[in-house]
């Protein structure tokens, strides 16, 4: 009988996260921690949510070939010394978030720091299974409900896709890092017929809604719905949702988000002076390069109708 295969990238990942969540289980501080953060632990296990220790190479416990095996390294989990070669691990005294494809396999984490400190989110680096403009947090937990409800709701972080799905909204996916990637948008089209972002009402917030709207032009596709709900400054989902609920997020999601061809003039219309004539023409000149991007008839119609309005 042929040996067995040595264990591949996934194996390796999928052993680290079974670790790690047997380690949260025994880490009092992390789980105070995610108490504090109002995490229940039906959510945790649902997102599988693990601790790494602080030890400097605890995943020696399930490698017994930590030191030498090329996957454990290609997969991520540790770093290597430059002169003497020595590993440690990646992640150390974080609360881990694994990342998951869209077939449920393990290909990175995202680890939070408990408390304040930097970086306050270390990820999994780029490996030949991760890479992260591609992948969308929380799809496979999302998946259901996302083809149940028809819509898919685009966040920023971890911790608002958790503390939706505690609350109810279990059509939430993260982009990874705060950028949503043309790559994102095709996958988020294919997903439903709407695409709803709402991310941090902060500054940061507000430039990823439109690098998001930026990415979308070119993909809009007729018959489907786009569209930003844009929390106050304080918030993010996460914080929105815990403060007032599903009900009244879902309300806002569907009475004040902002239809994409809406975000798009009402941005533009505030770079320009629309009493003069001036102004109005300039307003065409910024928005006739974006129109160009668009494929779809009616969007780009409609988009026109509504510049012609102003
Ligand atoms: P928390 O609620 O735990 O404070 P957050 O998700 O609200 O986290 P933000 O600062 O709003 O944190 O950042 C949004 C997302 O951007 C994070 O969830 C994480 O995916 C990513 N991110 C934030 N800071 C970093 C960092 N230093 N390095 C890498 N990614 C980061
Ligand atoms: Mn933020
Ligand atoms: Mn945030
Ligand atoms: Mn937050």
């Amino acid at each position: 009988e042929k040996a067995k295969a040595a264990p591949g990238i996934y194996d390796v990942l999928k052993t680290a996260m079974n670790y790690y969540r047997a380690q949260l289980k025994t880490a009092p501080a992390a789980i105070e921690y995610l108490k504090s953060r109002g995490v229940e632990g039906r959510i945790a296990a649902r997102f599988g949510l693990g601790f790494a220790p602080s030890a400097g190479q605890s995943l020696k416990t399930v490698f017994a070939d930590y030191d030498k095996n090329p996957v454990i390294k290609d997969a991520g989990l540790v770093a290597e010394e430059e002169n003497t070669l020595r590993r440690y691990d990646r992640f150390r005294s974080r609360v881990l978030f694994p990342i998951l494809n869209q077939r449920s396999q393990v290909i990175g984490f995202g680890g939070r720091i408990m408390g304040n400190g930097a970086p306050k989110y270390l990820n999994s680096p780029e490996t030949p299974v991760f890479e992260k403009g591609k992948e969308l947090y929380g799809l496979p937990q999302a998946r259901a409900a996302i083809r149940d409800r028809g819509r898919v709701l685009v966040v920023e972080g971890y911790m608002d896709v958790v503390m939706l799905n505690q609350h109810g909204v279990e059509y939430a996916v993260a982009s990874l890092g705060t950028a949503c990637t043309p790559e994102h948008i095709r996958k988020l089209l294919k997903l439903a017929d709407e695409v709803y972002f709402c991310f941090d009402g902060d500054k940061a917030g507000k430039k990823a809604a439109w690098r998001a709207l930026e990415n979308s032009l070119e993909q809009l596709v007729d018959g489907k719905k786009l569209a930003f709900l844009f929390l106050p400054a304080e918030h993010d989902p996460d914080s929105y949702v815990q403060e007032f609920g599903q009900a009244q997020f879902e309300n806002a999601l569907l009475q004040d988000s902002v239809p994409l061809a809406q975000f798009l003039l009402k941005e533009l219309s505030a770079q320009v002076e629309l009493e003069s004539e001036e102004g109005r023409a300039k307003l065409i000149s910024l928005a006739a390069p974006m129109l160009n991007l668009v494929r779809a008839p009616a969007f780009g119609m409609m988009i026109r109708k509504r510049l012609a309005e102003l």
